[in-house]
């Protein structure tokens, strides 16, 4: 399986790094090796002193499909979920700077923690659906699916345009503002539609 990410898709993350909003999507991909273990902590990796956290609505993939058309995506999943992509800031300044690719600051061992997964069908509407995270108890993400500037069946159109998707795939939608560094000791709650979808220690 792969994971397909989605850069800049709230504008007010995309503010808070003065990056440029996007005319199209931002699309990078991790391996299966970033998906974080459950039950184990985040461990920082010695490449970096400033990782940060990126709470992201998640996408399951549940049917193989290329070249899939916006009114026809959601036929393409039926789960949703919550996890964190885990960016060494530090490292992708670095190779922005020098406009190399961002994979070694993004898909790194344990960068992707996928929570648990909900039946879509417990959201009702998918483009109002309320997402946080929390850290040592203190919200410092929360925002809903209305502010991704790409829903996520434009984003399967998108990005079915040059990767077929596949059973199992995993979409992670993008962050909202608020990112910011973890430390080792850190607590990080995710909640979807007042659902706990996971808990991350950081060491
Ligand atoms: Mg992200």
């Amino acid at each position: 399986m792969k994971i397909i990410c989605i850069g800049r898709n709230y504008a007010d993350h995309t503010d808070e790094l003065q990056n440029a909003r996007p005319d199209e999507p931002v699309i990078f991909i991790k391996p299966d090796t970033a998906i974080a273990q459950s039950n184990l902590p985040f461990f920082i990796p010695e490449f970096s002193n400033n990782i940060h956290h990126e709470v992201e609505v998640l996408v399951k993939i549940n049917r193989i499909g290329k070249h899939i058309q916006s009114k026809f995506a959601h036929k393409y999943y039926n789960e949703i979920g919550l996890g964190i992509d885990f960016t060494a800031r530090d490292l992708q300044q670095k190779l922005k700077s020098k406009g190399l690719p961002w994979e070694k600051a993004k898909a790194f061992d344990g960068s992707a923690v996928v929570g648990k997964w909900f039946d879509k069908s417990t959201f009702g509407d998918l483009s109002t659906i309320p997402f946080a995270l929390y850290k040592n108890g203190k919200v410092v993400q929360k925002a809903d699916t209305s502010l991704m500037l790409w829903n996520i069946d434009e984003i399967i159109a998108h990005v079915s345009q040059f990767f077929t998707l596949k059973i199992g795939d995993v979409l992670f939608t993008g962050t909202p503002a608020g990112v910011s560094a973890v430390e080792k000791n850190d607590k990080l709650e995710g909640f979807i539609n007042e659902q706990k979808a996971f808990s991350v220690t950081v060491k």
